[in-house]
């Protein structure tokens, strides 16, 4: 399957909108080493929803990024990372270690995403309007297209509803 075809010291990319999956697929998929966005938020700020926090929050994961990256050691980095401009750093960044990077893209129905973003606790819930933005850039970011600009691999994760 795609996890044991991840070659050690691969820097794993997370690409969803938001309540797509990404952190419930690492949970269950026993994944060690992840990089999470909004646990950097929880303990910064106190509230992994805050995007008031949100700069210091990704400065604290480059900080971890740069350090798993020297070190070899393989991890997910759970965040949306929907955006081309983010995904480009996070495979120059790979690049500069000599690492594969391998994206994982999180798709369910843009229903699907809004039902269990209504169904969390409020502030770990992504506006609407956020969400859809966010689906669609998911939506553009295909195996092919993530390939492109540079990822080693690219799959789509697709999870039982
Ligand atoms: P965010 O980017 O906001 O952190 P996420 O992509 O990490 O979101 P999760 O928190 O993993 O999303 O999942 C969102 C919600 O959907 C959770 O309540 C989770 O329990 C539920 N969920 C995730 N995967 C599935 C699935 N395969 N079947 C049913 N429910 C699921
Ligand atoms: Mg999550």
């Amino acid at each position: 399957d795609v996890l044991r075809s991840i070659e050690p010291g691969t820097l794993v990319v997370a690409v969803g909108p938001g309540a797509s999956g990404k952190s419930t697929f690492a949970a269950e998929a026993g994944i060690v080493t992840v990089v999470c966005l909004d646990s950097l938020r929880e303990q910064i700020g106190g509230d992994a929803g805050d995007q008031a926090v949100t700069p210091a929050a990704v400065v604290e994961q480059n900080i971890l990024l740069e350090k798993h990256l020297s070190e070899g050691t393989t991890l997910y980095l759970d965040s949306t990372n929907v955006e081309a401009r983010v995904r480009a750093e996070l495979v120059e960044r790979a690049r500069r270690h000599g690492r594969p990077v391998v994206a994982l893209r999180f798709l369910p129905h843009l229903d699907t995403c809004r039902a269990r973003n209504s169904a969390r606790p409020p502030n770990r819930q992504v506006p609407g309007d956020v969400l859809a933005w966010q689906h669609s850039l998911a939506l553009a970011a295909t195996p092919k297209a993530l390939l492109a600009e540079g990822f080693t691999a690219a799959h789509d994760i697709v999870t039982p509803l």
